[in-house]
């Protein structure tokens, strides 16, 4: 018989839920790009497609005979939805990859040909050369020697055991598209993000919230060498409880400054106007090379590789875009307890006036020990405080509903909103727990809305108090914007997102100008997370 060149489509369903990206449309992740660098690799050309453009009615799914889709576990109805409509059009076969993918169910419940568990790189690279390269799934005898992966076979699922984790050398070998990223309609005024690490440092485990059985308090993973906080030997995974990172992708390991400014080079020359530096904590950045070979499972010691930092952020602020306004540089994440007086100092050097998050989860001291968390609320507030001293604009993260919740736990946690805020904050973001697998946390139930649950909903209103203040606060200021695409609610305005720090914008008569970076006065506050501007002419 004779096979076709496969023709791959990679649909980016992160962060799509039900259909519709609401807070985070202009946010443009970093894996679809490194799997389609996988695929450019060898040979092959592949196309991404968020997915609200692959579910439209103008695409055309036949042109393609792989589908390869990327998605977190609270993506599955819209992931659902994209497999129906492929099954429909096109007769070639289903990849699922991505945080959705660790789930052993994942091929019943989306209906998948194969899923991609963790790293997905080696394993897809593997399947490629067992003739995934042709549109066609390898046979089950030569997928029993993927790992990683897991399929279907006459009578059952497989699932295969997990892929040892990529080596730093390896994982920096790896090269992500840029190419691909025009495929995004909104690509010029969305926040690209560019892994510079993967992986997260705390092998703490949520001991506190787990059924007394599980752990018998011998505190190895918070007090053991680099190598005893590996394993738990009641096999508690690692990290905060309701997180899957040290599972999926294990102890951090860092890009290299050449392989990152390459890459941001080559997006900027693409078009890209605002670029984050994506990583779970991006003071774990070098860390791994001060410890190597031994694995970076300790996340509060050594303190940050202060070198590493400024000779990633000092190369990437040298780029001419960057150096001449004309593009932003930004951070992820941050760990309250690497936030130390010299580390601020090195952010604010580079990232003044930009956004950081900082992850609080709970106010309460014993609850964030019970739930794995690798830094007290107490340091990070000390965090939120160096880093506003700094000049940097803390996002502030809570988890709503997750275990051990109390009404202790909630009136901690409406002081640290209220702590936070006065600290500097520059705002609150609150999430509602939903277990994940591979977590410690996997098998406890999603917490109901706060609507539901008369504790949550104190931390809810809380959080939207706090945020309408911080955003009155903004009336009558100027902010730099890039225009990204007519309001879909009302045609008048334009959605414009802050090139540095702030909420979503509403201006007027910017029809032309998407694309372009202009300033805005801040003229009203339309809702909780969104403001309207007037163009400056
Ligand atoms: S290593 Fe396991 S058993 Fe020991 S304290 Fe940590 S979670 Fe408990």
């Amino acid at each position: 018989m004779r096979h076709v060149p496969v023709r791959p489509l990679i649909v980016d369903a992160l962060a799509y839920g039900r259909g519709k990206r609401q807070a985070t449309r202009d946010v443009i992740g970093a894996g679809p790009r490194s799997i389609a660098g996988v695929l450019e690799s060898t040979g092959i050309e592949p196309r991404i497609a968020p997915v609200e453009a692959a579910l439209g009615r103008a695409f055309n799914l036949s042109a393609y005979n792989l589908l390869m889709v990327s998605g977190m576990t609270s993506d599955i109805p819209t992931v659902r939805k994209m497999m129906r409509r492929w099954r429909k059009e096109s007769e070639g076969p289903a990849l699922i990859g991505g945080p959705v993918a660790s789930d052993a169910e994942i091929l019943r419940r989306v209906d998948a040909d194969l899923a991609v568990t963790g790293e997905g790189e080696l394993a897809l690279l593997e399947l490629l050369s067992l003739g995934l390269n042709e549109g066609i799934i390898p046979g089950e005898d030569e997928l029993s020697s993927v790992k990683g992966i897991i399929y279907g076979t006459d009578a059952e699922t497989q699932v295969n055991p997990l892929r040892p984790r990529m080596g730093r050398i390896e994982y920096d070998e790896l090269t992500p598209s840029t190419r691909t990223i025009s495929s995004y309609p909104l690509f010029r005024a969305a926040r690209v993000y560019v892994e510079v690490l993967r992986g997260c440092s705390n092998y703490h485990r949520a001991q506190g919230a787990l059924p007394e059985e599980t752990c018998d308090a011998c505190n190895l993973c918070r007090s053991g060498g680099l190598e005893t906080r590996y394993y738990c030997p009641h096999g508690v995974p690692p990290g905060c409880g309701y997180c899957s990172v040290p599972s999926l992708f294990g102890p951090p390991k860092s890009r290299s400054v050449e392989k990152i400014l390459e890459e941001v080079e080559r997006l900027l020359l693409e078009g890209v106007r605002r670029v984050v530096l994506s990583a779970p904590g991006f003071l774990d950045y070098g860390r791994d090379l001060l410890v190597e070979p031994e694995p970076l499972t300790d996340p509060r010691s050594p303190q940050p590789n202060y070198d590493a930092l400024e000779r990633l952020l000092s190369r990437l602020s040298n780029l001419a875009p960057i150096a001449e306004g004309e593009a932003s540089l930004m951070i992820e994440n941050l760990k309250g307890d690497l936030v130390t007086e010299r580390a601020a100092k090195v952010l604010g050097q580079y990232l003044s006036g930009t956004p950081v998050n900082i992850g609080f989860e709970t106010g309460s001291d014993i609850h964030s020990r019970q739930i794995g968390r690798s830094s007290t609320p107490r340091e990070n507030l000390y965090a939120v405080r160096r880093l506003r001293k700094a000049g940097l604009k803390p996002y502030v993260y809570f988890v709503n509903g997750l275990p051990g919740q109390n009404e202790g736990t909630v009136k901690a946690t409406v002081s640290a909103i209220d702590d936070s805020v006065a600290a500097g904050a520059s705002r609150i973001i609150l999430y509602r727990f939903q277990p994940l697998p591979m977590s410690a946390f996997q098998d406890l139930p999603r917490a109901p809305p706060a609507a539901r649950d008369p504790l949550s909903n104190r931390v809810h209103d809380a959080a939207v108090r706090a945020n309408s203040r911080l955003k009155e606060k903004l009336i009558g200021s100027r902010i730099r914007v890039v225009v990204a695409e007519p309001y879909s609610r009302d045609r008048r305005f334009h959605v414009a997102y802050p090139m540095l720090h702030g909420p979503v914008v509403l201006v007027e008569q910017a029809q032309g100008l998407e694309g372009e970076v202009l300033d805005v006065d801040v003229s009203g506050v339309a809702s909780d997370r969104v403001v309207k501007g007037t163009l400056v002419r």
